[in-house]
C-alpha cells in the first residue's frame, strides 16, 4: 500500500506477486502464509519497487513518515479528489490536513480485526448499529471490497460470524461509543475501527453519508429522541437531495425477469444500458444515453462514471464498499455484492450462469430490494413516508417564502398540490398549444398573413384555452395562479419534417411550399433575443387578447357555475421598459373593458410582468408603476446578464466550473455576484415606486437550495419551481429562515 500510495507503483504489480505465490504454494488466504513465504513476498515486493522507481524502498522510519504525510497533502490534487470536489461543490482552495496516529494491528491474529460501522442504518435510517468487519485484517481490506466482510449483528441464515457473537465485549463497547458520539456531534457517525487482541481502537469518525430516505428518518428520530431540536433536525437534511425520495419505484404487478439478487445498497429504481467502465459511462451519458455502471468493485477512480450513470451494480463488496457509500451519497440506486455474476471484460459480457448479457443491453435495478432484472421495467411514483410528511409540516412552521409551482397541466398541478404547492407561480401557456388537435389552429394562426386570418384561427383556439383554465382554476380553488401570456418565438410551433408539412398543408388548405416559405421567414439567428414575449404581443395583439379573454371567461364561468371567486394574475413576458408594458397593458385593458360590458361582470385580476432582461431590472422603478407584481425569470435573466446561451453554454460551462471561473453552473445555482445583484437592484427600484409590488421568482433557481437561501435574504414573497422540486424549495426556504434568524 505504501508503495502504491506514496511511491506511485501500481497496486496490481503487488497483487500479481501475491496471487502467483498463492497459486504456486497452494495457499488460500493472505493470513495463511508462513514466515518463510512472507519473507519471500517481501523480497519480491522490494524488487518490484526498485524496478519501477529506480530506488530502494526507504528504510528510515522518518523518511517513510515524511513520504506518507506528503502523499496525503498531494492527494488533494489527484484526479479523484478533484472530481469529488467538483461533484460536491467543495472549493479547491480549502486544502486538506493530515493526522499522524500510532498504528494498531487488525491483522495480528484471530483475536484482531478491522471494520466500518454506522451508528444508524445509512440506507433506511433505522436505529441499529450497521456495518461490517473482517477478522485478522487491516484497514483497506473492508472498503476495498476484495474480501467479503462479516456483519456486525447476528443475521439469520448468514453463516459468517457476526461481531456480536465473535467479540461480544467489543460489540457492546461500540454501541456505547456510538451513543456518545451521536450525542456529542448531534449527527449519525461513520466510524472506522481496529480490534487488536480484543481491544477496540477508533481510527476515525465522521458524519455518515446516507440516502435521502435515511436522512429524513434520522432527522425526525433524533429530534424525537431529544438529541437535536426541530430547527437542527430541519437543517440536517440536504434540501437538494430530497427530490430523490420522489423518484419512481418499479410497479409491482408487472412481468419481471430476475437476473440476480444481491445487496440493496442504495434505494430507487434505475433502467439503463450496461456499461463496464467509468470512462465509457461518462462518454455514453454525454450522448444522452441512460447507463448503469457494472463493475466488480468501484474505486475512487470511477467517480466520474458513477456520477454519469443512472444506477450502479457491483459483483463484489458489502454495504460499506466504495460503490455503496458513494451511490448513497449521490442518491443513485445501487446493488452490490452480486457474487454469482461473472463479468468477462474481454468479451464485454456479464453472466448469471444461464443468461449472458452484453454491454449495451438494458437492465433494471431496484436498489431498495437489491434486485436486478433483464430489460425495461415500468416505474411509478413512490408513496412519501410518514417522516417525510412530518418534515414537510415542520417546514411550514419555519419558512417565510411561499412556495408555488411551475405547472400548466392537470397532472402537474395535482402533483404540485400533493407536494404542498401554495399556488401556481408560472403557467407557461405555450405548452397548452401543443396538445392533441390544438397545434393545427395554432399553426394556422402563424401561417396567416392577415389579422382576420389570425383571428379566425384564434377563435378555434380560445375554446381549448377556456376549458384548460377552468380545469386549472377548479383544482386550485382559492390558491393563486400566475398565467404567462405566450412567450416563445413562433417558429417553435411550426412543423419540422416534410410529412408534418404536408399534413398541415392538407388540414389548413395551404401548399407545403407556402409552409416552407413561412419557416424561412420566421427563422431568426438569435431567436431567444428575437421576436418573442411581449414583442410578439405588440406585433399581434390579438394573440394576447385572446388569451386574456380565455382566462377571464374561465374565471367568469366558475364564478357563475361553481361560486368560485378566481383572481388570476396575468403576466407579460420579456419586458424591456415601461413603455412596452404600458402599451401592451392598454390593449389588454380595452379587451377586458369590452368583456366586462358584454358579461355585465367586474373581474378580479392583476397584471404584472416578468423581469428577465437586465434592461427591465434597471428600468424597474418606471415599470413598477404599471405592474402589480414582478416575477423574476432567472433562466433568461442569467442568459442575458451573463451573455451565456442557455441552450448552448453547457459545451464549455463544465470546464468553467472545473477551472473555478464559476463555483457552480450559473443556470443551476444563481450567480449572486451578477444575476443576484441585478435582482436586488430591480427589487429596490420596483419597491421605490410601488411599495405594494408583489415579488416572485419562477426560474429554475427557485428549486435550488443555495439560490433559495439567497432569495430569502431579499424582499421576495414567493418562489415557484417545477413540481418535483417543491419539497426541496420548502425545506430550503425553512432552512434559510432558520439560518437567517439565528435559530440554531
Ligand atoms: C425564465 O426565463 O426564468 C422563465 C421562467 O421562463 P422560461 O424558462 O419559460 O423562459
Ligand atoms: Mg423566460
Amino acid at each position: 500500500m505504501y508503495s502504491n500510495v506514496v511511491l506511485g507503483v501500481e497496486h496490481e504489480r503487488f497483487e500479481a506477486v501475491l496471487a502467483n505465490k498463492k497459486r504456486i504454494d497452494n495457499v488460500d488466504s493472505d493470513a495463511d502464509f508462513n514466515i518463510e513465504q512472507l519473507n519471500w513476498i517481501i523480497n519480491a515486493y522490494k524488487n518490484t519497487v526498485e524496478r519501477f522507481t529506480n530506488a530502494t524502498f526507504p528504510q528510515d522510519p522518518y523518511d517513510q513518515l515524511k513520504g506518507a504525510i506528503e502523499a496525503v497533502f498531494n492527494s488533494w490534487q489527484n484526479k479523484r479528489a478533484v472530481t469529488y470536489r467538483k461533484i460536491n461543490n467543495i472549493p479547491d482552495s480549502w486544502g486538506t490536513g493530515a493526522t499522524v496516529q500510532a498504528m494498531v494491528f487488525g491483522n495480528l491474529n484471530d483475536k484482531s480485526g478491522t471494520g466500518v460501522a454506522f451508528t444508524r442504518n445509512p440506507s433506511n435510517g433505522n436505529k441499529e448499529l450497521y456495518g461490517e468487519y473482517l477478522i485478522n485484517a487491516q484497514g483497506e481490506d473492508v472498503v476495498a471490497g476484495i474480501r467479503t466482510p462479516h456483519p456486525m449483528k447476528k443475521i439469520k441464515n448468514i453463516k459468517q460470524e457476526s461481531l456480536e457473537s465473535k467479540f461480544p465485549k467489543v460489540y457492546k463497547e461500540i454501541l456505547e461509543i456510538s451513543t456518545k458520539l451521536e450525542n456529542h456531534f448531534k449527527e449519525v457517525q461513520d466510524i472506522e475501527f481496529t480490534i487488536e487482541n480484543e481491544d477496540i481502537y477508533l481510527l476515525q469518525t465522521r458524519k455518515a453519508k446516507r440516502t435521502a430516505q435515511a436522512s429524513v428518518k434520522i432527522a425526525i428520530d433524533m429530534q424525537k429522541e431529544g438529541i437535536v431540536t426541530k430547527e437542527e433536525a430541519l437543517t440536517m437534511v440536504d434540501a437538494n437531495s430530497i427530490t430523490n425520495l420522489l423518484h419512481p419505484q418499479f410497479v409491482d404487478s408487472q412481468q419481471k425477469e430476475l437476473f440476480n439478487k444481491a445487496l440493496n445498497a442504495s434505494p430507487g429504481a434505475a433502467v439503463g444500458e450496461i456499461v463496464f467502465d467509468a470512462d465509457k459511462a461518462e462518454e455514453e451519458a454525454g450522448k444522452g444515453r441512460e447507463v448503469i455502471l457494472v463493475r466488480d468493485e468501484t474505486s475512487p477512480e470511477d467517480i466520474h462514471g458513477m456520477h454519469s450513470s443512472v444506477g450502479i451494480l457491483t459483483t463484489k463488496g458489502g454495504m460499506t464498499s466504495h460503490a455503496a457509500v458513494v451511490a448513497r451519497g449521490m442518491g443513485k440506486p445501487c446493488v452490490v455484492g452480486a457474487e454469482s455474476l461473472i463479468i468477462d471484460h474481454s468479451s464485454k459480457t456479464i453472466s448469471n450462469g444461464s443468461t449472458t448479457l452484453n454491454e449495451g443491453d438494458i437492465i433494471s435495478i431496484d436498489g431498495g430490494l437489491g434486485e436486478i432484472y433483464i430489460g425495461v421495467l415500468q416505474s411509478e411514483p413512490p408513496k412519501p413516508s410518514e417522516e417525510f410528511n412530518i418534515l414537510m409540516d415542520w417546514c411550514d412552521e419555519f419558512k417565510r417564502l411561499k412556495i408555488r409551482a411551475n405547472a400548466e397541466t392537470i397532472t402537474d398541478t395535482k402533483k404540485s398540490l400533493e407536494f404542498g404547492a401554495e399556488g401556481i407561480g408560472l403557467c407557461r401557456t405555450e405548452h397548452m398549444f401543443f396538445e392533441g388537435d390544438r397545434i393545427i389552429p395554432m399553426r394556422e394562426m402563424i401561417m396567416s398573413d392577415t389579422k382576420q386570418g389570425r383571428e379566425r384561427a384564434l377563435s378555434k383556439l380560445i375554446k381549448y384555452q377556456i376549458s384548460d383554465f377552468e380545469d386549472l382554476f377548479m383544482l386550485l380553488k382559492d390558491k393563486p395562479i400566475t398565467v404567462r401570456l405566450l412567450d416563445p418565438p413562433m417558429h417553435e410551433f411550426l412543423p419540422k419534417s416534410d410529412i408534418e408539412m404536408t399534413e398541415l398543408g392538407n388540414a389548413i388548405g395551404v401548399s407545403p411550399a407556402h409552409i416552407r416559405e413561412m419557416l424561412v421567414k420566421l427563422s431568426e439567428s438569435n431567436p431567444m433575443l428575437g421576436h418573442r414575449g411581449v414583442r410578439l404581443g405588440l406585433s399581434y395583439p390579438e394573440i394576447y387578447e385572446m388569451q386574456v379573454e380565455a382566462i377571464l371567461r374561465a374565471a367568469y364561468n366558475l364564478n357563475k357555475n361553481e361560486k368560485l371567486s378566481v383572481s388570476p394574475e396575468i403576466m407579460i413576458p420579456l419586458i424591456m421598459n415601461a413603455e412596452e408594458l404600458s402599451q401592451m397593458k392598454q390593449y389588454l385593458l380595452e379587451k377586458i373593458n369590452q368583456l366586462e360590458e358584454e358579461l355585465k361582470f367586474t373581474f378580479n385580476f392583476t397584471i404584472g410582468t416578468m423581469i428577465e432582461l437586465p434592461s427591465a431590472a434597471l428600468n424597474s422603478s418606471s415599470i413598477a408603476e404599471h405592474a402589480e407584481f414582478f416575477s423574476f425569470g432567472t433562466n433568461d435573466l442569467t442568459q442575458t446578464t451573463l451573455g451565456l446561451s442557455r441552450d448552448d453554454a453547457s459545451k464549455f460551462l463544465n470546464s468553467y466550473v472545473e477551472n473555478d471561473i464559476f463555483l457552480e453552473d450559473p443556470f443551476v445555482s444563481i450567480d449572486q455576484g451578477s444575476v443576484g445583484k441585478v435582482v436586488e437592484i430591480s427589487i429596490s427600484e420596483g419597491k421605490s415606486s410601488n411599495k405594494d409590488l408583489k415579488i416572485g421568482v419562477c426560474g429554475e433557481h427557485a428549486g435550488e437550495s443555495n439560490s433559495i437561501q439567497f432569495f430569502n435574504t431579499l424582499q421576495i414573497d414567493y418562489i415557484s419551481c417545477s413540481p418535483f422540486r417543491i419539497p426541496t424549495a420548502k425545506l430550503a426556504a425553512a432552512q434559510a429562515e432558520i439560518i437567517k434568524t439565528n435559530l440554531l
